[in-house]
Order: structure tokens, then C-alpha cells, then sequence
């Protein structure tokens, strides 16, 4: 429950908001600026999103009828840098969902120190319902409507859940169509015939298999025969499995929206993305035991990484996770109530705002590279991810036993502050 004392602005978390995101982000920041005796005006801006568009999306279907969807756009800071942060399309996306995510994206980009400030959008709709052509129609319609707050100096997005380089490259191509010129550095995690990045593809993933990798060696435990679950097949689940496996550990669960696979001797990573690719699930993937999507958190493992959606591990299943090491692939998949019996059972758990910040990471070296109109090898762009997740997952860890606090508490500390030390010196304008 959040005790800092500060005026109307400051929440108190009720029992009915314990699943809210922006609640939960709201308290997430409200622990830590406590500690760090945070500037009360600083404080104040950073429970608050800087601005939040509201859209509606008219899109033409198939069958010729219109639906209108909505969409929204959130900047949650902008003290460090432009905003970044991704688009995600799905049916149970909301306001306060696409503002949590915002403020995560601000810390994240402080962790790992990029400059940029944090962004989300999200269009409420379910693409797996929709043709392509649906998809497209929607993203450029979203884009026009979004055209004034987007630039590559002002707002960047980048893919998130359900959208992916295609949707970025309609971003890309509709921006440029209404300025009259190319514009690549208006998003990241573009295709790479339109100035993406090498290596942005597989970045969360990577990334958040550098923080586990980084983990085991502080806690002495042999990589080789890990045994890893993984929740979610997507972009980030799917790439951190395949690695983890490339490491000789042993990948024993995975799961997707439709349901989870088990077999404790081992799954094979590409024969099961070749088995999703062909039937859209990953469930009645041959030789192998269906389990729900929550069996799959708790199945016997070592390293559990939930690459799906929030509220993945609370209070009613934290105490059956069996794994050591946590990795936060997805964003916000643990409340705060579970966060402390993990902690309480000696679980380390890498938080997402370290976990997934490869992606973003990437990113920035992708809108980087387009300003110089400057392309580096996949093996620069690998190196220089690496060099900065082992940078931040240390930063972090020393924080950590520096101030007896878990790694989330230490990931919040330093990003906060980072972030509030430059909000300090840009002062309240006027
Ligand atoms: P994605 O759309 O590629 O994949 C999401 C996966 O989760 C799919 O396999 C889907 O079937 C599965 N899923 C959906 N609902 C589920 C449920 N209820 N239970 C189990 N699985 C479910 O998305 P992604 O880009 O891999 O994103 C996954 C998470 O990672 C999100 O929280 C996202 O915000 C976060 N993230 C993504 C990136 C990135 O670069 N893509 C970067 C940082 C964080």
C-alpha cells in the first residue's frame, strides 16, 4: 500500500486495483520514492502521464461495412528524450493498460540509459480476427490520426504484442506519405529493406537471455541442462527459448494463447515453432503432455520466463513456482503481492524493465543508425547489446545487495532516480 504523503495526486492502492496496471505502476514507483526522498514536484510529474491520446480508428472491413476501433497513444515522460515505446493491438487492451506500460518504458530506457523517454499505444481490437488487408487499413488510419505527436525526434514506436516489422513499415510508409518524404527513423523494428536494424528481431529475446545467463553465474549454476519454461511463443518467448536451448539448457515447457506443452526430457525449440507456424498453436505439438497456460509457470523447473502478458504470477500461484531464477520477459507479468513471497522464498527474479529491455535497446541503436544513415553488421549490434545488458544487470545487482533489496526495488532505485535527477534539472516550465 503506497504511505507517501504528497497531496490529492498521490493513490492509495485498493484491494479492487490490485490487478490495474497503472495502480500497480503507480505503486511500484510510489516504494522507491520514498527511499530516494524524492523532489515532491518531480514526483508528481512522474505519477503522470506528460500526455495521452485518445482515437477512433474508422477502418473499411472486408464485407464493406465500417467498425471503429479505438486507439490510444500515451507519453508518459520525456525528461531523458523523445518518447519510445510500442504499439499493441488486442481486445482486452485499456487506457491504464497502455499508461502503465508508458511509465515501464520510461524506466526502462533510464536503466539501460538510452536517451529516450517512455512511450506505449494500443488499438483495442483482435487482429486474429482480422484479414491483413483490415490490419493495414487500421494501422494507416491510426497512423494519420496520431500523425501530429509521432516524428523521429518527438515519438517513436516500435512492435509490441500482435503487431510486428510489416505493421511498422505501414507506420513508416504512412508517416512519409503525409510529410512528403521518407521518414525511417519515425520507428524501429522496421523491416530490414527499409533501414531496420540487424539483430532487433531477436533483441528482447537476446537480451533477456543475457540477463539469465548473467543471473546463473552470479548464483553458480551451470548453464548446460537448465531446465527452462517459457510462457508465450511470440517474438520474445519464442527467440529467448531458441537461445537458451543454443546454450545447451534444456527447454521443458512452452506455451501460447491457446495453451502449454510439457516434456521433462526436452522440447526441440525450431520443431515447435515449425509445428506453430503450420497449426497456429503450440498445443498438441507431437510427444509431448498438454498443460494449461498457468500449469506452465509452475511446472518443475529451473528458469521460468513469462513472455506473454501482466498479471501472469500473484499471491494465489507465487508459492507453487518452482523455478530459481524468474526472467520477466513480458511486461508486468508479476504484482507486487507475489513479487514479495517470490523474494520471501529466495526466487531471484530479473524485473522487466532489465529482462525485455534488449528490444528497446535495439531500437536505439536502430534510430541511431538511420540519423547516420550508418548500418553496423549483426555481430556490432549483438556486441554492443550485450555490453549494455551486462552493464545494467550489474548496475542493478549491486544496488541490490548494496540496499538489501530485490531486483526489482534495485532496477526502480536506479531508474528513478536517474530519471528524476533529469527532471530536476529541466525544472517545472514555465
Ligand atoms: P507476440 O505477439 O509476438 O507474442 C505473444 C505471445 O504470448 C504469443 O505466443 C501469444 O499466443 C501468447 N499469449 C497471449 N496471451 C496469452 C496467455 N493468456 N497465456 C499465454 N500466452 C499468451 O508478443 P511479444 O512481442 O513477444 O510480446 C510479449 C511480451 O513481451 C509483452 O508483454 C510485451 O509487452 C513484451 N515485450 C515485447 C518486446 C518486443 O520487442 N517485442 C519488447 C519488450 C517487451
Amino acid at each position: 500500500m503506497s504511505q507517501l504523503s504528497g497531496g490529492n495526486d498521490v493513490m492509495v492502492m485498493e484491494v479492487g486495483e490490485a490487478l490495474n496496471p497503472l495502480a500497480i505502476a503507480r505503486q511500484q514507483l510510489d516504494n522507491v520514492a520514498e527511499r530516494l526522498n524524492l523532489n515532491q514536484s518531480v514526483y508528481k510529474l512522474l505519477r503522470h502521464p506528460r500526455r495521452t491520446v485518445s482515437v477512433s480508428v474508422p477502418v473499411v472491413m472486408d464485407d464493406g461495412s465500417v467498425q471503429v476501433f479505438t486507439g490510444y497513444r500515451v507519453h508518459h515522460n520525456l525528461f531523458r528524450g523523445p518518447a519510445k515505446g510500442g504499439i499493441r493491438y488486442h481486445p482486452d487492451v485499456t487506457l491504464d493498460e497502455v499508461s502503465a506500460l508508458a511509465m515501464w518504458m520510461t524506466w526502462k530506457c533510464a536503466l539501460v540509459d538510452i536517451p529516450f523517454g517512455g512511450a506505449k499505444g494500443g488499438v483495442v481490437c483482435n487482429p486474429k480476427e482480422m484479414s491483413l488487408g483490415e490490419q493495414e487499413r487500421m494501422t494507416r488510419r491510426l497512423t494519420s490520426e496520431l500523425m501530429i505527436i509521432l516524428g523521429p525526434d518527438k515519438d517513436i514506436p516500435a512492435p509490441d504484442v500482435n503487431t510486428n516489422a510489416q505493421t511498422m513499415g505501414w507506420i513508416l510508409d504512412t508517416y512519409s506519405m503525409n510529410v512528403g518524404h521518407s521518414v525511417p527513423s519515425v520507428v524501429t523494428g522496421k523491416p530490414l529493406a527499409v533501414g531496420g536494424s540487424r539483430g532487433r528481431e531477436e533483441a528482447t529475446g537476446r537480451g533477456c537471455v543475457r540477463t539469465v545467463l548473467e543471473a546463473l553465474k552470479h548464483l553458480e549454476i551451470e548453464v548446460e541442462g537448465v531446465r527452462v519454461a517459457v510462457q508465450g511463443f511470440g517474438n520474445v518467448g519464442r527467440i529467448a527459448a531458441g537461445l537458451m536451448q543454443g546454450r545447451r539448457a534444456s527447454i521443458v515447457a512452452v506455451s501460447d494463447s491457446q495453451g502449454g506443452i510439457y516434456n521433462p526430457n526436452g522440447l526441440d525449440v525450431e520443431k515447435v515453432a515449425a509445428y506453430k507456424a503450420e497449426t497456429g498453436q503450440v498445443a498438441g505439438f507431437p510427444g509431448a503432455d498438454e498443460v494449461t497456460n498457468e500449469e506452465v509457470l509452475e511446472v518443475d523447473c529451473d528458469v521460468l520466463i513469462p513472455a506473454a502478458l501482466e498479471n501472469q504470477i500473484t499471491e494465489r500461484n507465487a508459492d507453487r513456482i518452482r523455478a530459481s531464477v524468474v526472467a520477466e520477459g513480458a511486461n508486468g507479468p508479476t504484482i507486487p503481492a507475489a513479487d514479495e513471497i517470490l523474494y520471501d522464498r529466495g526466487i531471484f527474479l530479473i524485473p522487466d524493465i532489465l529482462a525485455n529491455a534488449g528490444g528497446v535497446t535495439v531500437s536505439y541503436f536502430e534510430w541511431v543508425q538511420g540519423l547516420m544513415q550508418f548500418f553496423w553488421s549483426e555481430e556490432e549490434v549483438n556486441e554492443k547489446l550485450r555490453t549494455v545488458m551486462r552493464k545494467a544487470f550489474h548496475d542493478t545487482l549491486e544496488v541490490s545487495i548494496r540496499e538489501k533489496v530485490d531486483m526489482r526495488v534495485a532496477a526502480y532505485l536506479l531508474a528513478v532516480s536517474r530519471t528524476a535527477e533529469a527532471g530536476k534539472t529541466l525544472g517545472v516550465y514555465p
